[in-house]
């Protein structure tokens, strides 16, 4: 494997590997995209949720197969499940397995679109 040339940082001029930012730079340089953007944790999406969605999608498919249980739309199979909060985190809802629900991508997309 080819070694990378070190180039400088963008800001500070310290020789680095990394593709733009010494590793110093290029963590503060990311905290501030994520106060920009809001963080991940803001969003709602920490690595306990992804892995309670995963597992919640998992159970559902042990239980009852490729089938979505339709969101405003009759129940229907599909392939392509998802994890989603059944109360959004912006209104108080948790990361417990309890406020999970799956549906397949279009139903969840439809659901994040018109909430109520
Ligand atoms: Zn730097
Ligand atoms: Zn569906």
């Amino acid at each position: 494997m080819a070694t990378r040339r070190r180039r400088p940082c963008l800001v500070c001029g310290t020789l680095t590997r990394n593709p733009s930012r010494c590793d110093p730079c290029q963590a503060a340089w990311q905290q501030q995209q994520d106060r920009v953007r809001g963080s991940a944790h803001q969003r709602g999406y920490t690595q306990q949720w992804r892995t309670t969605a995963a597992q919640a999608v998992a159970q559902h498919r042990a239980e009852h197969g490729d089938w979505c249980p339709g969101w405003k739309v009759p129940a229907h199979s599909a392939t392509d499940l998802t994890a989603d909060h059944i109360a959004p985190k912006a209104q108080g809802g948790t990361d417990s397995p309890d406020n999970v629900q799956v549906l397949c991508r279009p139903c969840n997309s439809r659901k994040r679109d018109q909430p109520c």
